[in-house]
């Protein structure tokens, strides 16, 4: 018996997955990734995308803000740029070091 986990596999229980293979699973639409122990697919729950997609809109207001206030081009393409993957980094966290696996619902992937 594994321990209790966010890295157990949803289907078989095993603990198969770690932050970066977790990280990369991606969320509720993506096709989630294998389980190397009973080869089917996993990925991060609602929280997860609706984490992700608030983080990418503040994300998006800062990027705004930054084109609208900030005077130099360079600085503000550099702070735009910042904000994206800042955003990106966080989101990846999240799904790394937080809340559960789930099993992917799309029924149009054959795993
Ligand atoms: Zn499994």
């Amino acid at each position: 018996m594994s321990k209790e986990s966010i890295y157990n596999c949803p289907h078989c229980g095993e603990k198969s997955f770690n932050p970066l293979t977790k990280a990369m699973a991606g969320g509720l639409n993506s096709k989630g990734r294998v389980c190397k122990a009973c080869g089917r697919r996993c990925c991060n729950g609602q929280v997860s995308t609706i984490v992700n997609a608030v983080i990418y809109v503040i994300a998006l207001v800062g990027v705004i803000y930054c084109y609208l206030m900030i005077d130099s081009n360079l600085w503000a393409f550099l702070l735009m740029a910042g904000c994206i993957a800042a955003a990106f980094v966080l989101t990846k966290l999240f799904d790394a070091f937080f809340m559960p696996l789930v099993r992917v619902i799309r029924n149009d992937i054959r795993s």
